[in-house]
């Protein structure tokens, strides 16, 4: 096979302006940030062959010590001359890996431009090795390699105003500054008279409500604090601690408001708060619309001007006093009497649109009909958008996470289509599947929609193979699941002794990535990921520079052998259950909390945590609400302890909680039970 860097009839050619940038960005990473790490990986590694592109480009660090028996008398070798004599399949695996998790590629955040490139290169990998487009439109145009699906909505802002005119007073405050529109309402036009109410909150403790009897708010403009009572020092009455309580959500503030049918709701910053959100006007989280009217965020400052502008000669932190510790004796809601605002807001919603990319490599004879699957994501955390754990600003390159998964799936489908082409003709062959998913970090969502929209029927699907980190192998030590099928593990087993892996089988579904989704629709899978995790997952620190490609051509190799075997193999396998619950597997696991599920099915609230066990450890508190975890939805008990009984001592599970208004991405490391 021809080294793809140096052919120039590849397609690949038009990215080589991305690949001359994309190399440099490697060769730094393992020269200058990393060489220790990166030596270490391959040093350990057995049997490590001499061509290792790691271990020589290492030996190009300053200190660089080659563990390589003969190579240390020479010089040492040049990065593209270590390159350029790899094994052509690494050096392959290393063009995709490198090119996917280049900055270009800008994180591949579905609904992105980088995104667009990432599937670009994939359709076109497909393409060049013969791949045969897997989806039909529905308007009966040809086939294309990208199957689109939705993947929720954007809210674009096109024109938002807030004007008060109050006795001889007339302002306008300043969109972006004084005030901003909150996706947890809707768009419209709105003017009233203001309606101060106070933290807005029906039910606190001891009797506490926001709301005087008798107080209509029909069609006024509600104001409403942010947060609820608190004391001299800002902090919450109510917490017994650091924060806030439940009720200073927007949740149960926003709904008891709008219950009763305000014209509009202006949220206000609350003065003195002892919360560095009060200098923001976003509100974080989902942003799902919880009022049927509109919402807006409005600064401390532009609410003083509201209230001095409209109201009786008091001042906001004054209403606020009337709101932390309601007067007995005179109403805690009314009316700013004479005042009037019009607002108006306009939102132009957008689609988001997510694609799968899908070649198809089709079977002959008898086998034909039946179907693997062999997949890995090619989306990941774009600038860190969500979902990091460094929070967002910087690129997430994710080179493990998942370009080396995917860089995987381009290769197999380049040596499988060789191989159907040189078996006899009258072989039958099973049809192979080869699916970049798109939106696997939100939650599984490619995987997801094809295993409801399959372009071939779920029921002659009889393997699903997924990628998902083959890049940090460490030790050479990988990870393997091999479920929902009878005998399945037996028979995968028969091909690790020669993978020059040492393979780690785990028991379970093996958590949460894309075969989670197969698996639920009765499929069999097999799951490779590495067996040892690292601490940059789900950050910047996701490099090129630290990824394993010998290691990771073995995992290559190993899925090649299986799928040749599988697309052969006379019998498929019998389905272990039919869509219910994996066999059950032993807890293994502790996590430390106690859950009860939302009464909406929503997620689990955290009723106790254990002090010092894992969800402690890693920041879960009791009041939380986990509304994903290992990015599946947690309608019930069921589903959680279902998911734990995957896990393994050591493994690291993302979780989504909700926090009053607030939602944050977690990452717990569990506790072995023993
Ligand atoms: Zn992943």
């Amino acid at each position: 096979m021809p080294s793809t860097i140096v052919a120039p009839d590849r397609p690949l050619a038009k990215y080589l302006s991305v690949w001359s940038v994309a190399s440099a960005v490697a060769c730094a990473a393992i020269v200058a940030t990393s060489p220790a790490r990166a030596q270490d990986a391959a040093a350990e590694a057995p049997a490590a062959p001499a061509a290792s592109a790691s271990t020589s480009a290492s030996s190009e660090a300053p200190a660089g010590g080659s563990g390589g028996g003969a190579a240390t008398a020479e010089q040492p070798k040049k990065i593209h001359e270590v390159i350029a004599a790899a094994d052509p399949l690494v050096q392959e695996f290393n063009e995709h890996l490198t090119v996917l998790a280049s900055p270009w590629m800008e994180g591949r955040l579905p609904g992105t431009r980088g995104m667009e490139r990432a599937m670009q290169y994939m359709e076109d990998q497909f393409a060049r090795t013969g791949l045969e487009p897997g989806f039909q439109p529905s308007d009966g145009g040809p086939k294309t390699y990208r199957q689109p699906f939705p993947l929720g909505s954007s809210r674009e802002v096109k024109l938002e105003s807030i004007a008060l005119k109050c006795g001889d007073q007339e302002a306008a405050l300043t969109a972006g500054t004084d005030f901003k529109f909150s996706s947890l309402g809707r768009d419209g036009n709105a003017s009233g008279e203001i309606a101060f109410v106070g933290y807005g909150i029906e039910d606190g403790p001891d009797g506490y409500t926001s709301f005087a009897e008798g107080h209509s708010l029909e069609g006024k403009i509600a104001l409403v604090l942010r947060f609820e009572p608190m004391d001299a020092n800002g902090k919450s009455r109510w917490s017994g601690g650091d924060g806030w309580s439940g009720r200073a959500g927007f949740q149960g503030k926003l709904s008891a408001v709008a219950r009763r049918k305000p014209a509009a709701i202006l949220v206000v910053n609350t003065p003195g708060a002892d919360d560095p959100r009060i200098s923001s006007l976003g509100t974080g989280g989902g942003g799902r619309a919880i009022a049927d009217v509109p919402v807006f965020m409005v600064s401390t400052e532009a609410g003083e001007r509201l209230v001095n502008a409209c109201g009786d000669g008091r001042s906001l932190m004054d209403l606020r006093r009337i709101a932390d510790e309601p007067p007995a004796d005179a109403p805690r809601s009314f009316d700013l009497a004479g005042s009037r605002v019009n607002l108006s807001v306009e939102v132009e919603e957008r689609s988001v649109i997510a694609e799968n990319i899908i070649g198809v490599l089709p079977g002959r004879g008898a086998l034909a009909k039946e179907v693997i699957v062999i997949g890995g994501h090619l989306d990941h955390l774009g600038m860190g958008d969500f979902g990091s754990r460094e929070g967002p600003g910087k690129l997430h390159p994710g080179a493990d996470d998942n370009a080396s998964g995917s860089a995987g799936v381009i290769l197999l489908g380049d040596l499988l289509r060789k191989d159907y082409e040189r078996l006899d003709p009258a072989t039958p062959l099973r049809t192979i599947v080869f699916i970049g998913f798109s939106a696997e970090e939100s939650g599984l969502n490619g995987s997801r929609y094809y295993a409801q929209n399959p372009i071939y029927p779920i029921r002659d699907t009889v393997l699903m193979m997924n990628f998902d980190m083959i890049g940090r192998i460490l030790n050479n030590r990988l990870s393997v699941t091999a479920a929902g099928g009878k005998g399945i593990e037996e028979w995968a087993q028969t091909f690790y002794p020669s993978s020059g892996l040492t393979v780690v089988p785990r028991g379970g579904g093996g958590g949460g990535s894309d075969h989670a989704s197969f698996l639920a629709v009765g499929v069999p899978i097999l799951f490779a990921i590495i067996a040892d995790f690292h601490d940059d997952y789900h950050t910047s620190r996701d490099v090129t520079g630290l990824i394993d490609r010998e290691a990771s051509v073995l995992a290559v190799r190993l899925w090649h052998q299986l799928a040749l075997d599988m697309a052969q193999r006379a019998e498929r396998f019998e389905a272990e259950s039919t869509g219910g619950p994996m066999r059950p597997q032993p807890m293994r696991v502790r996590v430390g909390l106690r859950t009860r599920a939302a009464d909406d099915g929503s997620g689990l609230e955290v009723v106790d945590v254990t002090a010092g066990g894992s969800a402690d450890k890693a920041g879960i508190k009791q009041g939380d609400k986990i509304v994903k975890w290992n990015k599946k939805d947690m309608p019930d008990r069921n589903a959680f302890v279902e998911d734990l009984r995957t896990h393994e001592g050591g493994a690291v599970v993302q979780a989504v909680v909700m926090r009053g208004e607030e939602e944050l991405t977690i990452y717990v490391t569990l506790d072995g039970s023993n």
